[in-house]
């Protein structure tokens, strides 16, 4: 099996958000699309470790923001290299409760779905949605995964579908999200974050 087929599929980037007792949580999604056009359907796929999952899977209910090209980096590295089981992700996050679920401000568009079906697989549960609400927010173009990885040097987040051990070149890695950085890290200031998941200059290790 010649696993680079699977690279010329063509991937988003999400925020899937629902509540936990009140409490707006979230992660990033790649694999999300529209299954139906009547009624209007979607469908996420989200992993078994994913706290989201269970909110979900508690509420019935979870919203898709689709982020744009213009969206923080940072906004990935928080939503997708963290948990929230135990961060609160939408804190200093600005959103809105819109079509009841928590969505992020600045997002290309979003959709509040209820849970309509849910299949479970090895490792992820995929969610099939009724849009019940959705609307653009920005004018922006929509993120693509070949953009995240291309343009912003991101990397994939253990808990993704389409996770791949990667090896790349770059001299120092940040041990939280794995960004690589080529250049020489002493020289930057000391209060330098990782541009991908905020974490300081000391979570970086020499490759
Ligand atoms: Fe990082």
């Amino acid at each position: 099996m010649n696993k680079s087929a699977f690279y010329a599929l063509s991937y988003g980037v999400y925020v899937c958000s629902s509540w936990d007792e009140g409490r707006p949580v979230g992660c990033i999604a790649n694999s999300a699309m529209q299954i139906t056009a009547s009624p209007a359907t979607v469908a996420v796929s989200l992993n078994h470790n994913n706290h989201t999952n269970k909110c979900v899977k508690e509420t019935g209910y979870f919203a898709i923001a689709v982020l744009g090209e213009q969206a923080d980096p940072k906004l990935i590295g928080k939503f997708g290299f963290s948990s929230s089981k135990d961060t609160d992700k939408f804190d200093g996050t600005p959103y809105a409760v819109r079509g009841k679920l928590p969505v992020i401000d600045g997002c290309v568009s979003w959709f509040a779905c209820k849970v309509v079906d849910v299949m479970e697989t090895a490792t992820h549960t995929v969610f099939l949605g009724e849009v019940i609400d959705c609307d653009t927010l920005q004018a922006d173009a929509p993120m693509t995964y070949a953009y995240y990885h291309k343009v912003l040097k991101g990397k994939t987040a253990a808990n993704a579908p389409t996770y791949r051990e990667e090896s790349g070149t770059g001299k120092y890695v940040c041990k939280v999200c794995k960004y690589e950085y080529d250049g020489d890290l002493d020289a930057l200031p000391e209060d330098w974050v990782c541009p991908i998941c905020g974490a300081p200059k000391s979570q970086f290790e020499r490759r």
